[in-house]
């Protein structure tokens, strides 16, 4: 008896296992297609000054919507690394967001955007002269672009990743280290490779923690990251409680549902350049 519940339940991993190869490799697929079916777009967050609690950015988010249900990038971003998809999505996200920028500039020529970069997207010889030909196209200063690494870049063909990185530097851009406190969190990725940000992640707030002493850690961290003269975005403030521990750091920008979801560009500029323009024009009046 105990047997053949055991022989069942062995048959029940193996249809899910199958199953689960069977999606993937369907969404592999899909996903090869979507770029010329056009079922992709971009959703931007804002991102807040701790200062004045005015916009300084957008992070260009990536959604896919595939049998008509929104998928997270989580799901996808991982199936497209393993195909190597990712490297002209990513070329698509770069255009699209770039192009966004350059329109938005007309509003706020302050305003930087954030894109996040694959690991993979490191040995794509072709991502240079893509960024300088996009940069070109839509006219805007690299200093505007502010590009996501996460640790996972940086140990993964250390030497090779070191000098892409550093070539993206040279070009101008600005390079932010993204989901910093998790996963391996090197001190020494800090200074050996050339970041401009660091952006602390949503585990390490009040929120988000279950560890009473995670918040001395964070803490820790960001006067760590402080010595370093490195910029700190904080991610994941969702809660009035998060944005008080937030003030009590030193810290540069802070992102979060506190604000704002990831917007629809319409949206976007409702809500974050049309009203700081007038704003602006207003205080100039004054
Ligand atoms: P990420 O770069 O760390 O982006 C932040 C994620 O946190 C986003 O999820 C955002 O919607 C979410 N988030 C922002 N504020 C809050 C908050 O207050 N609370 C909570 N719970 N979540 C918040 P999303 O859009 O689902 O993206 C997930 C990840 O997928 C991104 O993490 C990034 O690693 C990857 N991704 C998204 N777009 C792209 C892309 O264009 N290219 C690549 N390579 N990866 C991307
Ligand atoms: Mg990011
Ligand atoms: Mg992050
Ligand atoms: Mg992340």
């Amino acid at each position: 008896r105990s047997k053949s519940k055991g022989r069942n339940q062995l048959s029940f991993y193996a249809e899910n296992m199958q199953e689960a190869f069977l999606q993937q490799y369907e969404m592999t697929n899909r996903l090869k297609n979507a770029l010329v079916s056009d079922e992709f777009h971009l959703v931007y967050q804002p991102v807040i000054d701790m200062k004045s609690a005015g916009l300084v950015g957008a992070e260009a988010l990536l959604r896919w919507s595939y049998d008509s249900n929104d998928i997270s990038p989580d799901i996808f971003i991982p199936i497209a690394e393993k195909s190597k998809t990712i490297n002209e999505i990513g070329q698509w996200v770069l255009d699209n967001a770039l192009k966004q920028l350059s329109v938005w500039h007309k509003i706020d020529n302050s305003m930087f955007m954030s894109i996040n970069l694959s690991p993979i997207q490191l040995s794509d010889q072709s991502l240079i002269p893509f960024i300088k030909a996009c940069l070109d196209k839509y006219k805007i200063n690299p200093e505007k672009i502010k590009l996501e690494l996460t640790e996972t870049a940086l140990l993964l063909d250390n030497e090779k990743n070191l000098s892409m990185i550093q070539s993206l530097k040279k070009l101008g851009c600005l390079i932010a280290l993204d989901d910093f406190g998790t996963g391996y969190s090197s001190v020494t990725h800090l200074y050996s490779f050339p970041i401009d940000t660091v952006k602390i992640d949503k585990s390490l707030m009040p929120t988000f923690s279950k560890h009473p002493d995670t918040l001395k850690v964070t803490k820790g961290l960001v006067a760590m990251i402080n010595s370093l003269n490195l910029d700190i975005t904080v991610e994941g403030v969702e809660t009035t409680y998060d944005l008080n521990f937030c003030q009590g750091l030193n810290i540069n920008n802070i992102q979060g549902f506190y604000y704002d979801q990831p917007l629809e560009p319409d949206a976007f500029k409702d809500k974050y350049l049309i009203k700081s323009k007038f704003h602006y024009l207003f205080s100039r009046h004054k």
